[in-house]
Formats: structure tokens, C-alpha cells, sequence
């Protein structure tokens, strides 16, 4: 490498271990924690306003791809983190659970803005009042609308949680049991 070329900020530090001469050390948990938490594909399912400050995190003065996260899916097989931005009417709930039991595990939600963790300012009868009536919700991330910068947060949260939970959590009693209250199979 030439003296003088920058060197390059992937942003995914490297697990703890033991390292040497031509050699390193580590866990197999916090190899594949690294690498789950810096390739998350999010899977957008924007109803309303938050998704417009969504669209901003994405663009380049936010910039999602620094986090590795860029990969947009609008496939729930091919995702692994929803988030949900925006109003959920009563009537949509079925169809987000439906959305998030079709996702691979692991898998992680996102609910972004007021709407979408508490029903925001519509206290209506017809809008949904948050989304964890429906679905297990990792991250709440507050505001109307939140700012990018609160999204950049919550997905950071998101990837602390990949990076330090067990390789097969799906196989952890409490989260069958969460999942079984939700009557996700
Ligand atoms: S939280 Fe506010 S900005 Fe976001 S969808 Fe609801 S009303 Fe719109």
C-alpha cells in the first residue's frame, strides 16, 4: 500500500480475539454476530409520512449504506429487518403479520414514528394503536416524524441486538414463547 493512501473506515470492527503473526482468534458467535449485524436488509413498509423521512435516511446525506444496510427488499423472504413507518390502520394489521411471519429468521422490527408505536396522534377507531398489538417490536424509534438521524439510531440498535444474541434465537424458549402470545407460528 502506498504510503499515503487513506485507509478505508469499513465501519465493522472486528469481534474481540486473540490475534499474532499471520493468525486470528475469535468466537464463531461474534464472527457471524459482525457479519448479520452489517449486512441487515431492511425491508421498508411505508404508509405514510415517517416513509418520506425513510426515503431521506437512504439518500446520500444519511447515507444507510455506511451501515451496511443499503440492500432494500420489498421481498420478506429475501429480509431480515422491517420497518414500519408510518399510520397502521386496523385493517392493515393482518397483512403486516402476514409480511412479518414470511421473513427468514433472524429477523428484527423497526417501529418508526409515533403511528407506528402507538397509533401517533390518530386515536381513532380504525387505526391501529402501534404496532405491537400485532407483531414483536425490538426498536421503537419516537417522533412525528422522527428525523434520519433517530432512524440511524434505531437501526444501530438494531444491529447491537444481531451483533450479541444467540446464533439460533428462534431455538430460545422465551422467544417461542413471545412468538406463541402473537400467535405466529
Ligand atoms: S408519526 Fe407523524 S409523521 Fe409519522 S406517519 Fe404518523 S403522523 Fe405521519
Amino acid at each position: 500500500m502506498a504510503e499515503n493512501t487513506p485507509t478505508i473506515n469499513t465501519n465493522a470492527p472486528a469481534p474481540q480475539g486473540v490475534g499474532g503473526e499471520g493468525f486470528f482468534a475469535t468466537k464463531l458467535s461474534d464472527l457471524i454476530g459482525m457479519a448479520r449485524s452489517y449486512s441487515l436488509w431492511p425491508l421498508p413498509f411505508a404508509t405514510s409520512c415517517c416513509g418520506i423521512e425513510f426515503m431521506a435516511t437512504m439518500g446520500p446525506n444519511y447515507d444507510l449504506a455506511r451501515f451496511g444496510g443499503e440492500r432494500m427488499s420489498f421481498s420478506p423472504r429475501q429480509a431480515d429487518v422491517i420497518l414500519v413507518c408510518g399510520t397502521i390502520s386496523k385493517k392493515l394489521g393482518p397483512i403486516l403479520k402476514e409480511v412479518y411471519s414470511q421473513m427468514a429468521e433472524p429477523k428484527w422490527v423497526i417501529a418508526v414514528g409515533a403511528c407506528a408505536c402507538s397509533g401517533g396522534i390518530f386515536d381513532t377507531y380504525s387505526v391501529l394503536q402501534g404496532i405491537d398489538k400485532v407483531i414483536p417490536v425490538d426498536v421503537y424509534v419516537p417522533g412525528c416524524p422522527p428525523r434520519p438521524e433517530q432512524i440511524l439510531e434505531g437501526f444501530m440498535q438494531v444491529q447491537a441486538l444481531a451483533q450479541g444474541e444467540s446464533l439460533r434465537r428462534r431455538d430460545l424458549p422465551e422467544y417461542q414463547h413471545l412468538l406463541e402470545n402473537y400467535d405466529i407460528k
